[in-house]
This record gives structure tokens, sequence and C-alpha cells, in this order.
């Protein structure tokens, strides 16, 4: 049976520990570490994720300032907020809440981010950085990822590693990620051939398709570690991953639930991400 890679725990660990850095950066820079999450208009669902995130911060210890605009902005108006955020030396990371009304050109806004402050890692800048290996905020579900596989306690060297999906937040950042590793990457996508037989030669494998349960044992090597990044509801309304658990776990040697896994992760490196560009910030006044 699979050892699950808890992300509930793993983030415990490391919230506890930033709770501590966010303590003692406040001291010394007699500020605290701030994350200004720009919201436009009031999508219901954007702004409880808002909330929730900003609450997580607040409890760690990193201010949340939440910037709403109304939904009709302008691009320009948008950019200027931006521009006003990446000046605001106690703002330490911008996150831009997603998605945008249909008349903001998205990626437009996003590369308006400083770079030094792209905590989500979205921008073009932050993915150049990333794929250049400089010296960049990892978006923060596949920075969580590689977490989760280390809590495994596997070395990450010469592993074989395959990535199912090539979203430009997920799976193209993951293949990065690992190849930073050294680990030997593959990424698979809609139109990859044959995928249980590509991924089934996986040492790890990273499922990030948003596919209800749609990798099976046929997919996996004995004693993978499978990584579940999938958010997805089923048939029944329950919320469920890219990888059938039950019989995955079955075959895998390591596993990470959903929910409990990539989730919980995804907002602790955000606070790790904001915390890193505070400190920059700082060490380069
Ligand atoms: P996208 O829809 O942007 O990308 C999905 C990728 O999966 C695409 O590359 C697509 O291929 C590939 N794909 C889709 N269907 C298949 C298939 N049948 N076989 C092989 N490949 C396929 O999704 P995201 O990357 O944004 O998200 C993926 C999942 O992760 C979702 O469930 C999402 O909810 C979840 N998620 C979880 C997060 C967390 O915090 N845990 C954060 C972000 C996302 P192609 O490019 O060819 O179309």
């Amino acid at each position: 049976m699979a050892i699950k890679l808890d992300g509930i725990a793993l983030s415990n660990e490391m919230r506890e520990k930033m709770k501590g850095l966010a303590a003692d950066f406040n001291e010394k820079y007699g500020h605290p570490v701030c994350l200004a999450v720009v919201q436009v208009g009031d999508n219901p669902s954007s702004s409880s994720y808002v909330r929730n995130n900003m609450r997580l911060c607040e409890q760690v210890g990193i201010k949340a300032d939440n910037i709403k605009t109304e939904e009709g902005i302008s691009q320009a108006e948008l950019e200027a907020i931006i521009e006003r955020l990446n000046n605001d030396s106690m703002v330490s990371g911008i996150l831009l809440q997603l998605p945008l009304p249909k008349h903001i050109n998205e990626k437009e806004v996003a590369s308006k981010i400083s770079p030094k402050k792209d905590v989500d890692g979205f921008n073009a800048i932050s993915a150049g950085n990333l794929y250049l290996g400089n010296d960049a905020f990892a978006p923060c579900t596949p920075a969580g990822v590689i977490e989760l596989i280390k809590a495994s306690g596997q070395p990450l060297t010469g592993k074989n590693a395959v990535i199912l999906g090539r979203s430009n937040i997920v799976g193209k950042p993951q293949a990065m990620l690992l190849l930073k590793e050294n680990a030997t990457v593959t990424i698979c996508h809609s139109k990859t051939v044959d995928l249980p037989n590509v991924c089934n030669k996986a040492d790890i494998l990273v499922a990030a398709i948003g596919k209800a349960e749609f990798v099976t044992k046929d997919f996996v090597k004995p004693g993978a570690i499978v990584i579940d990044v999938g958010i997805n509801y089923n048939d029944a309304g329950k919320l469920v991953g890219d990888v059938k658990q039950d019989e995955v776990a079955e075959v895998a040697g390591w596993l990470s639930p959903v929910p409990g896994g990539s989730g919980p992760m995804t907002v602790t490196m955000l606070m790790y991400n904001t915390y890193n560009a505070a400190v920059k910030l700082e060490s380069n006044k």
C-alpha cells in the first residue's frame, strides 16, 4: 500500500516555520511581509478563494491586502494599480487573481508585475527566468509538488519523471523544476500516444490534466511516487483528483491524496515566495 504524501501535515510544518520567519522579518525591518491580492469584480468563487488565502497568510503573520476594483476597470487603470504596488516598498508580493474580465488582456497585466514581486511566477519574465535557470519565483502549485516529492525521502537525481499536462501554470513549470532537480523529464498532453505506456515507465508521475480519476493503476510503475494535482468533481459531486486513488494506492510507493495533497501546498508555497520576495527586496535596498 502506498505511503501517503500528506500535504496538510507538510503544510502545517512549513507554516509553523513561516510564523517564526515572518515574525523575525517584522522585528528586523519594522514592517510585516505583505502580499497584495488584486481582484477585479466580485466573482463569488474568486472572493471566497481570496478570503481563504488571505486568512491563511494572516495566520502566519503575513499581512494580506485585498485591492478590489470595479468589474469595468480599464486596462490602463488596472496596470496603474500594478505599477503603484510595484513601487510601494511595503508590498512584498503581488498576486493577480484570475480570471479577469474579457475586456482585460490578462498576459499584458501580468507582465506589468515586477519579477521581484511576481510571487505567483506567472508573468513572462518569471517564466523565462525559470526556463533559463535564473533566480525566479516558481509558480506555487508545481513548487509545492517538488516539496511533496521530497517528503518521500527519495532522491530525485536521475529519476524518470513523467508529467501529465502541459499548462503554463502547472505542467511546463513542473518540468523545469524537475529538471532543476536532475530528473529526466517527459511531458504528456492530449495528443500523446499510448499514455499508460509512457506513464508506467515513470519513477515520479505528476498528474495535472483536470480529468476526474483518469489515472488508473495501468499508468503506474510499481513503487512510483505519484502526485495528484487534479481538482475535479465526479458525477456524484465528490471532490476527486486526476488519479483513481484506491487502485493506484495498491501499486504506487507514495501517493498524494485529494483533498489534502497538492492543494494546501500551493498556498504554503505562496507564503514562502512572498517571504522570500520580502527578504530580497530588503537586502537590495
Ligand atoms: P489545463 O486545462 O490548463 O491543462 C490541462 C492539460 O492536461 C493540458 O496540457 C491538456 O493537454 C492535458 N490533458 C487534458 N486531457 C488530457 C488527456 N485526456 N490526456 C492527456 N492529457 C490531457 O489545466 P491546469 O494545468 O490548469 O490544471 C490541471 C488540473 O490541476 C485541474 O484539475 C486543476 O483544477 C488542478 N489544479 C490544481 C491546483 C492545486 O493547487 N492543487 C492548482 C492549479 C490547477 P493539451 O495541452 O493537449 O490540451
